[in-house]
């Protein structure tokens, strides 16, 4: 901790974040810059998402690379839940990536944008009536989530008229080492076709002639570490579809959900235990780069996958990584997407087409919340930092017990003199003790008006913001380069009170 007092900030998080000097920028923009300030003529207040479209665009790219080196016929969906600005969704379309769906609204804003219908998948276990009309009547894929969901797209399609393009979604009973909320592919999980109900479903599919069934689909969980758990789902997928492809002939489809973990403490510098047992090994080295890599590590310039990344490339690197990961925390690091690619592409039958659907990797790391320090509360048991910033913005730690990295986004201007940093929680304003971002954070003392990002908020965050206790959804900021633009404006009480009669 003595280094982080005693050296500032100087290191590059990913594409679109670095600290310089303790100020965090997004791209060419000193995010504290942005408080207050003007653009397109309003006027930006804390707390607001800002977003990089370099790092977004950066994770499209290893998706789509991915895919291409993997010479198989691969499709990308991204899944609209975990952020569904239309910037973004735009964004996303001009790379050449396809949506799936889990609501009508999120179908009507896809066929607003232009998305091609046939590229869409509409996913749900409670799907209304109109939403499997509009579906049906466009021809998106539609997900079989059960017997009585297939009863309702033949009762649908036989009032409009239309044949529905389904997938049957299997149930592949894989534990997939996640938070229990975000399992959804065990046995007596609601998600799926139960095994009680396969043969039903079918049988009655086979029947129908309102449905054609192109293929099959699965969705294990979501922040999934281990890919050999995609591998053992897609396993049991090809089986089935070996066994039904006779008997359906237009299958052709798999569909392999899932979403792939992502390293929520990849910001982290290396744990001062690793550095201790790092320096036997740099001591008797004499190759400069990788002298200056020590340096840098020392000196706090560089985050630990960085560290990692580059010391992989040095003479005897890749041994002295392999042992340190062994010892790093799971969320420290995550499989990439040449992973996820990588551990089913050797397994898909020829002439299909496999949906890969990630949400979460795309979008996370493009995104933080930038809030102000409204002051400091200190005593024996707790220290408390309390932000503008809070559960309605990101409600993961709360309903996840989820970890986002927080981190003063200037200097502090307490004077440091003899400041030790000390044990913080981070809390919002919300009248709910459940009203936290981070629990035992180190972190010096922030001056009050002090700007401090939470992380890692582009995926499920806005999207799951709320205006409890009557808090209005903050603006979200897209910085490319030099440039900001507003792409979502921060709601007003007016906007709130619409539905009301007042
Ligand atoms: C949410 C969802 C995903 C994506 O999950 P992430 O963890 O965000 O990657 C994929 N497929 C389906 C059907 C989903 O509902």
């Amino acid at each position: 901790m003595e280094d982080i007092l005693k050296n500032p900030r100087n290191y590059k998080i990913n594409e679109g974040f670095r600290y310089v000097e303790d100020n965090l920028y997004c791209e060419g923009i000193r995010v504290c810059d942005l408080l207050d300030s003007e653009v397109s003529g309003q006027t930006i207040t804390s707390p607001v998402y800002v977003y990089s479209k370099r790092q977004l665009e950066t994770n499209i790219n290893n998706y789509k690379t991915a895919i291409q080196k993997s010479g198989r016929n691969m499709q990308l969906n991204y899944a609209v839940k975990a952020n569904m600005n239309p910037s973004i969704l735009k964004l996303m379309k001009k790379h050449g990536v396809f949506l799936t769906l889990v609501s009508g609204s999120e179908l009507h804003l896809a066929l607003t944008l232009g998305f091609e219908p046939g590229t869409l998948v509409l996913n749900g276990n409670g799907k209304l009536d109109w939403e499997v009309d509009l579906a049906c009547k466009c021809g998106v894929l539609i997900n079989v989530d059960s017997l009585f969901n297939l009863r309702q797209i033949i009762r649908v399609c036989q009032a409009g008229g239309y044949v529905a393009h389904v997938l049957f979604r299997i149930n592949p009973d894989i534990d997939p080492d996640v938070h229990s909320y975000l399992s959804t592919g065990q046995s007596g999980c609601k998600f799926g076709i139960t095994n009680e109900e396969l043969d039903s479903v079918i049988q009655m599919a086979w029947e129908s002639e309102r449905i054609r069934v192109l293929g099959l689909h699965c969705h294990i969980g979501s922040t999934v570490h281990d890919v050999e758990n995609f591998r053992k789902s897609t396993r049991i997928l090809v089986d089935l579809f070996e066994k039904l492809r006779n008997r359906f002939r237009d299958m052709k489809i798999l569909n392999l959900g899932g979403g792939l973990a992502v390293p929520y403490k990849e910001q982290i510098l290396v744990p001062e235990k690793i550095k201790h047992e790092l320096h036997v090994e740099f001591d008797s080295c004499v190759e400069p780069n990788k002298l200056k890599l020590y340096e840098d590590l020392i000196n706090n310039r560089v985050t630990l996958p960085t560290f990692l990344s580059t010391l992989q490339t040095y003479p005897g690197g890749e041994t002295t990584v392999s042992k340190l990961r062994q010892q790093l925390h799971k969320e420290m690091l995550a499989p990439k997407p040449d992973d996820l690619v990588n551990s089913v592409c050797d397994i898909l039958p020829p002439h299909t087409i496999a949906i890969l659907e990630p949400g979460r990797s795309m979008v996370v790391n493009s995104a933080i919340l930038l809030s102000r320090v409204l002051g400091t509360k200190i005593s024996t048991q707790k220290n408390y930092i309390v932000i503008d910033g809070s559960m309605t913005e990101v409600i993961r730690p709360c309903l996840y017990g989820a970890y986002h990295h927080i981190e003063l986004a200037e200097p502090s201007q307490v004077k440091a003199c003899n400041q030790s940093a000390l044990d913080w929680d981070i809390v919002g304003p919300v009248c709910e003790s459940a009203d936290f971002l981070g629990k035992g954070r180190k972190m010096v003392t922030p001056h009050e008006g002090c700007g401090i990002a939470v992380f890692d908020t582009g995926a499920y965050c806005s999207s799951m913001s709320s205006n409890y206790n009557m808090r209005v959804r903050p603006a979200e900021l897209l910085v490319d380069g030099d440039k900001v633009e507003i792409i979502r404006k921060c709601e007003t009480f007016e906007n709130m009170m619409n539905c009301y009669n007042v």
